[in-house]
Order: C-alpha cells, then sequence, then structure tokens
C-alpha cells in the first residue's frame, strides 16, 4: 500500500498532457500535486521522454489503467523546493525521475536496491498513492513531487540535459540487463528494434565493450545504426543475412514493442547464450520452439527496468561517457501525432516533450 502523505490536502495546481479514456486522445488537463513532505523533493520537470509503455498504456493496451492518465517517466528538471528532511538534494539542483517514486523500500529487492522487483514499486504513473486522484501522474506536467530515495542526480552539463531525459527509462532499461548478464568486451550482442530502448542498447552495450549486432526490420535505419555505433547491421527481415549469424551471439537484448517470432532470434545464440525480452508488447508472442532451447541450453529471459542505484551507475557513466539520447524535440500538443509517429517506427529515435510549451 503507498505510504499515506501528512500534509495530502495541501496542493498544488500544474498543467499536464493527459488522456480520459483509452480511446480519446490526449490533452490539456489541470491537475494537482501534492506540498513536498519532509522527504519530498519538488522538481520544475524541463523535459519528459516518450517511451512506447506510455503508448501501451495510455491506450489501456494493458490491463489497468485508470484515468486521467497522465504518461511520462523519462523526468528532468531542476529542484524547486525541498522537503525538511532532505539531505541529498536542494534547491536548484538537475534531476531526474524514471519508473518509480516508490516502494515498501524494506524488502529483499529494496535492501538490493532492486526497487523494480518490489510487490509494492509504485509507477510514476497509473500507480497507487494517497495523492488526488488515488494513482500517480506521470511526467507530460509542468511539476512532480516525489520521494527524494527514486530522484536521480544528472551530472551531464546542462545543455544536454533534454538528451538526457531518455535515459531515465530507455537507458536503465537497456543498462540493467547488459550488467546483470555480463556484457563487456569479448562479447557479441545483439540488439533487436532500433528505437528508443533499442538505440540505448546500442550506444551502451558498445561502450560496455562489447561487439554490437543490431537487428532492424527497417532498411532506412541501416546506416543509422552504425551511426549509434553497432559494428554490423541486420534487416531481420532477410533470411541471408539472419543466417549468418547462426550459433554466434552471446546476448541478445530484445526491445521490440509488438508480438513477434522470437525463434529466429533464439537460433542466433551460441551455447548457454541468453536472449532477454524488455519489450513488453500488449498480446503474447508466438511461444518458441523448446528445441531451440534445449539444443544449446540456452535461456529466455526478462528485465524490468532497473533499480534506483544502477539507475544512478548508468547516468554517471553516461556523464562520464559523454553518452545522451538522440532526441525530437516536440511541443506537448504534439504528442498524439508523436505516438502515431512511433507506430510506425518513424523516429530517431526518441521523442521528447519540451514542458516549457505546457505554460
Ligand atoms: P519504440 O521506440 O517504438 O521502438 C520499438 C522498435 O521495435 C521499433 O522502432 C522497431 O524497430 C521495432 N519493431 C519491430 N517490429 C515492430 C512492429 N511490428 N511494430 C513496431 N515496432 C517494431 O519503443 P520503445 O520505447 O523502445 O519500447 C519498446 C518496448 O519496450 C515497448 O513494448 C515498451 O513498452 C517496452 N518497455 C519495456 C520496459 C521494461 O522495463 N521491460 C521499459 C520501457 C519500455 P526497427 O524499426 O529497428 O525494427
Ligand atoms: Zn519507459
Amino acid at each position: 500500500m503507498p505510504r499515506p502523505t501528512s500534509n495530502r490536502n495541501l496542493i498544488v495546481i500544474t498543467k499536464a498532457y493527459g488522456a480520459h479514456a483509452g480511446d480519446r486522445p490526449l490533452e490539456l488537463l489541470n491537475i494537482t500535486r501534492r506540498e513536498p513532505g519532509p522527504h519530498d523533493v519538488q522538481i520544475d520537470i524541463a523535459y519528459c521522454g516518450v517511451c512506447h509503455s506510455d503508448i501501451h498504456q495510455v491506450r489501456a493496451e494493458w490491463a489497468g489503467t485508470l484515468f486521467p492518465c497522465v504518461p511520462g517517466h523519462e523526468i528532468v528538471g531542476r529542484v524547486s523546493a525541498v522537503g525538511s528532511h532532505v539531505s541529498a538534494h536542494v534547491v536548484g539542483d538537475l534531476v531526474g525521475v524514471g519508473c518509480i517514486v516508490d516502494s515498501c523500500q524494506h524488502c529483499e529487492a529494496c535492501d538490493d536496491g532492486l526497487e523494480n522487483y518490489c510487490d509494492q514499486m509504485v509507477g510514476t504513473y497509473n500507480g497507487p498513492t494517497a495523492d488526488e486522484p488515488g494513482h500517480t501522474l506521470g511526467g507530460y506536467a509542468q511539476s512532480i513531487v516525489v520521494h527524494e530515495r527514486y530522484v536521480l542526480r544528472i551530472q551531464h552539463p546542462e545543455a544536454q540535459l533534454a538528451a538526457v531525459a531518455p535515459l531515465l527509462c530507455a537507458g536503465i532499461t537497456t543498462w540493467s540487463p547488459l550488467r546483470h548478464w555480463k556484457v563487456g568486451p569479448g562479447h557479441k550482442v545483439g540488439v533487436v528494434g532500433i528505437g528508443g530502448l533499442g538505440h540505448m542498447g546500442i550506444k551502451l552495450a558498445r561502450a560496455l565493450g562489447a561487439h554490437v549486432v543490431a537487428f532492424t526490420t527497417s532498411e532506412s535505419k541501416r546506416d543509422a545504426a552504425r551511426e549509434l555505433g553497432a559494428h554490423e547491421v541486420v534487416v531481420s527481415r532477410n533470411a541471408d543475412e539472419m543466417a549468418a549469424h547462426a550459433d554466434s551471439l552471446d546476448f541478445i537484448l530484445n526491445t521490440v514493442a509488438m508480438p513477434h517470432d522470437l525463434d529466429a532470434f533464439l537460433v542466433l545464440l551460441r551455447r548457454d547464450g541468453t536472449m532477454a525480452l524488455v519489450g513488453a508488447p500488449a498480446s503474447p508472442h508466438p511461444s518458441p520452439q523448446v528445441f531451440n532451447l534445449l539444443m544449446k541450453r540456452r535461456s529466455l529471459a526478462g528485465s524490468m527496468i532497473g533499480g534506483i542505484p544502477e539507475t544512478q551507475e548508468m547516468l554517471d557513466f553516461c556523464a562520464e561517457h559523454g553518452i545522451v539520447a538522440d532526441i525530437e524535440m516536440i511541443r506537448a500538443d504534439e504528442i498524439n501525432a508523436a505516438y502515431e509517429r512511433m507506430l510506425k517506427g518513424d523516429v530517431k529515435y526518441r521523442f521528447v516533450i519540451d514542458s516549457a510549451t505546457l505554460a
């Protein structure tokens, strides 16, 4: 259950973009935020990235969307107020908020810094909260109030702030499995789907020292994927190109947002290789052929975002290595058109909302 906020009646009104139903477009809304409690950080949002999960959720493609729904979990901005007990952040700091705004803080997952796997993890939007309207409202908004534990430090130069926003979901969702499966020098790694997540997967796997093979359905991304850092690019509709990589990959990060044939990629893994799914399509993939797993002791796995300490580790790594997302900035009122373009794979590689356009 969410921890009650002691001062939930004190509210701040902020403008936001959200939807009242899964079949309605997003529109300008007035929403409320709580006054910061003792452990809260209030953030003036500068930019918010647009994740494909936002589309799945706001269009009620996944179960359980609560309306009004204000998506957005790739949030960056500046601290505008802090509660009396906050020590890690001060007014004026550049900070980020990703997919998590609360968790139980005492279970095994939370103790391990893997709040993303806490049974009481509260998502940045659509999660249970004592605040109005009873579920969390995300970052397509002017401001947000978040418990200090879930607020990340940003060390990139301020000029890069908009391009840092997608690291808060696309970055950590690809970083966490790359680190968990210990991707590094000497590994041949596949990244499937060159969208928001996939383009970060290529950059991060490359920076970790792996040999990176990008798999795309889009011929038009062949050159672009190389520019992102892929050593090789395969157009997955081409059987000969796929066959050339049979039994050769140590690890595959699969970011595709739609159901597709997993066997086509499983057979590219070498003995003991793993394919981790991070794409979360609304309907299931066709079940993989078990013999494709048995024959070379291959594994099929999944991974969900990442914990707060590893998110900070990823942000610091990216600041040190000069890594940001490739973005296309949009006004808040362009969000519905941006969704349509994402569904066609027509974005290189992440839309980011300029929150100043909400004013
Ligand atoms: P995105 O920017 O829309 O990219 C998805 C990519 O998948 C497309 O660019 C496309 O790349 C590829 N694709 C291949 N076949 C496709 C098809 N039939 N329809 C659409 N795309 C196809 O999405 P994203 O923001 O990266 O998110 C990807 C998925 O990850 C979504 O399902 C999202 O909900 C999920 N997600 C999961 C987590 C987690 O914690 N596990 C976190 C964030 C997001 P090519 O053109 O290169 O083929
Ligand atoms: Zn996301």
